[in-house]
């Protein structure tokens, strides 16, 4: 066995269970932290500690199947009640915590009994790896669901060495949130903290100074001393995506029979594919296009919108209204604009798979990703890695984690509809020669920062043994 294993620790597990009538099913779960993470976890040989999906209250025999399939895929279920998902997972974590973490103030109180579930579920997840860890073991925690983990894992483990990555931007303020405090000091319980932007690196020191009266202390960079006289270091390291395997499948025949497929119809087509979530601006996105539509009536009969919609969050209740809210949208412009021939928004609310999503990439014309706010978007380096034959333009919203890096796209402000619509013309007519030199740098970056390389600075920085786990990969 190698000198020291990786613990990875997240919410939810690379694959998410289902019980359907007493059978258990696997499918792969979608966001960007299981994406990314996968094909790590694949590589490094690691363990995956997590909530599987699927409540507690199962019948035991279901329950011993579940631990037995995930521990195929080198995962460890944490298990948790009904009643916890709704308080820990629907309420506090993604209606308070998510939008608090993107700059929204419009979330509704946090409620004390949701606090305590959150804090209860974050000592389990605590509790699992504890019990879990070898002496030697690094601890990989990642994202908001667990930021009180590090905190409660060194009460119990002094000895393991912790990183904990955020996911989600870094807020200006977390002055609408309570419990600020306490989620600052859980944090602090790791040695290395990781964020995917300098800007947010540079947030949480502020925080951590204006909240906790702690300064920075390290010699070598960011960091902070622990009350204890520990340090913290904090770091940026950007999350990225297979960019190799993404550039591959563009040469993949059935993405090439689905792109001609997609493209069939002729004229100019916009692209957008992500989870149905209030960050993400969809909204913005289509009115934006509407816009256009308006603007310039020779694109009437010719441009579309395929926008891909993956379900999210369906429990939380502002989730549902913004999905009414983009389907009443998308049913405007299609109902001012299409004709017998020609529908200019065509809506898909699901998923799809590796062949679909590569296909709708190497379609696109113009891609949008224009999130309000966004701690990576990992969309806008999976689209510019899939084209390798470097057409394609990309409209980037600024407040995109992703667009600290891939500054040759065109970077417009989400909100503000005349830009976007301005950005997408401005798509539409630029020279084949710009739009070429524009995605070659925008590949050059994604090429020469691509996931492994993320997880190798942020293993390192863990002091991970990286070559006994690749051994094992
Ligand atoms: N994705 C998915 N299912 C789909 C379409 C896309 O899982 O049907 C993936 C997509 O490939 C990307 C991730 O979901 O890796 C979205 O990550 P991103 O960072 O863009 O946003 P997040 O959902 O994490 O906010």
């Amino acid at each position: 066995a190698p000198a020291s294993r990786v613990l990875i620790v997240s919410n939810r597990l690379p694959s998410t269970v289902r019980v359907d009538e007493g059978r258990v099913q696997l499918t792969p779960s979608a966001g960007g932290l299981a994406t990314g993470l996968r094909g790590v976890h694949d590589a490094a040989g690691s363990t995956w500690i997590g909530w599987s999906g699927a409540p507690a209250e199962l019948p035991s025999a279901t329950r011993r199947e579940i631990a037995l399939r995930l521990a195929e895929v080198d995962a460890l279920g944490v298990p948790i009640h009904g009643p916890e998902i709704a308080g820990f997972y629907q309420r506090f974590a993604n209606g308070v915590l998510w939008p608090v973490l993107h700059d929204r103030d419009d979330h509704p109180d946090p409620d004390p009994d949701d606090w305590a579930t959150y804090r209860a579920v974050n000592a389990r997840f605590a509790a699992v790896v504890a019990e879990e860890a070898r002496p030697g073991d690094r601890v990989w925690v990642h994202d908001y669901h667990l930021m009180l983990v590090p905190r409660l894992l060194r009460a119990r483990r002094p000895d393991l060495r912790t990183g904990f990555f955020l996911h989600t931007p870094f807020p200006d303020s977390m002055a609408s949130l309570p419990q600020r405090r306490t989620l600052l000091d859980g944090i602090l319980g790791a040695d290395v903290v990781g964020f995917h932007t300098p800007a947010y690196a540079a947030r949480f020191g502020d925080a951590v100074r204006a909240t906790l009266g702690r300064d920075v202390e390290l010699a070598s960079g960011a960091g902070f001393a622990d009350d204890d006289g520990r340090a913290v270091s904090v770091h940026a390291c950007p999350m990225s995506v297979d960019a190799a395997g993404f550039a591959a499948r563009a040469t993949d025949p059935r993405v090439i029979r689905r792109v001609q497929e997609l493209r069939a119809a002729g004229g100019p087509l916009f692209v957008g594919v992500d989870r149905l979530d209030h960050t993400k601006g969809i909204p913005e996105r289509l009115a934006a296009f509407e816009r256009l539509l308006d603007e310039r009536p020779e694109l009437r009969g010719r441009a579309r919108l395929l926008q891909l919609a993956v379900p999210s969050r369906e429990d939380v209740p502002a989730y549902r209204e913004l999905r009414a809210r983009v389907e009443a949208l998308v049913a405007r412009v299609n109902r001012r604009f299409a004709t017998l021939a020609w529908q200019p928004v065509t809506y898909v609310y699901g998923s799809v798979d590796e062949v679909e999503l590569s296909a709708m990439y190497c379609a696109a014309d113009v891609m949008l990703v224009t999130p309000l706010r966004d701690g990576m978007n990992l969309v806008a380096k999976e689209f510019v890695a899939s084209r390798i034959d470097e057409k394609g333009v990309l409209v980037l919203g600024e407040h995109a984690g992703a667009a600290a890096e891939l500054r040759a796209a065109l970077l417009v402000d989400p909100r503000d509809a005349g830009e976007l619509s301005r950005a997408y013309a401005r798509a539409l007519d630029m020279s084949p020669a710009e739009r070429r030199v524009r995605m070659r740098r925008l590949r050059a970056r994604v090429d020469a920062h691509d996931v492994r390389r993320w997880a190798d600075e942020c293993l390192a920085l863990l002091g991970a043994d990286l070559q006994a786990s690749e051994r094992r990969g």
